[in-house]
């Protein structure tokens, strides 16, 4: 069985920005079909209203494809203008995050705790590890296989979606099981204890669980 999933296509398609469902993600009042069209938007850095919500609806209702041409500035939106980026798109906060990848972080959030199916699906892919392997050199977000990428050494392979896929992953699995072994156990093995030592041992279990399951992953966090 492979221990790695290094592409977000077919079966896994559905961890790729680009996996597509009519209402995807509600947000900002309005509903997007792809995660990467609102990742595209959240780029936008202009101070004028007016420009801002056209350029946000035309990311919007184009094509998933247009969305990522309108955010690296490659394609104009109709009145003429061209994305300008949020200040601090590439720069590192004093946490050294870069907004871009709270950006990610806050679409990934939305996409899987919104959609429970995707959440579940996600969840199955267990231990493994996941990489957006791809061929458009991104090494930020995944890794490129492209000759030229792998055989520079200088390059850092930073796999951050896959990284924050996993930590989401870590997270819903705790949150999965939990209610439903307190229950199962409370009926089955510990009748004789009330409410408050189960609530004592089950902190204490779930502290060790999740020590165990960051320990056990390979990264600590999304970084
Ligand atoms: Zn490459």
């Amino acid at each position: 069985m492979t221990k790695i999933i290094d592409s977000f296509r077919g079966e896994y398609d559905f961890l790729s920005n680009f996996f597509e469902r009519d209402k995807l993600i509600h947000y900002d009042n309005r509903y997007w079909n792809s995660s990467e069209k609102l990742y595209q938007a959240l780029k936008i850095g202009t101070t004028n209203i007016q420009e801002e919500e056209l350029q946000k609806e035309t990311i919007r209702l184009g094509t998933t494809k247009e969305s990522k041409a309108y955010g690296k500035g490659k394609k104009k939106f109709p009145d003429g203008s061209i994305l300008k980026l949020r200040y601090d798109w590439d720069t590192p906060n004093s946490l050294g995050i870069e907004f871009k990848q709270t950006a990610m972080s806050v679409v990934t959030a939305l996409k899987y705790t919104q959609n429970p199916d995707l959440k579940d699906m996600l969840i199955a892919t267990r231990e493994k590890t996941l990489i957006e392997g791809n061929y458009w050199h991104d090494n930020y977000f995944g890794i490129c296989y492209c000759e030229k990428c792998i055989n520079d050494n200088l390059i850092k392979r930073r796999n951050v979606l896959g990284k924050l896929l996993m930590f989401s992953r870590t997270e819903y699995t705790l949150q999965q099981p939990l209610e439903i072994d307190l229950k199962d156990l409370q009926e089955k093995f510990m009748e004789g204890l009330d409410r408050h030592e189960l609530e004592d041992i089950f902190h204490y279990s779930y502290d060790v669980l999740r020590r165990y399951l960051y320990r056990n992953t390979p990264f600590n966090k999304p970084s």
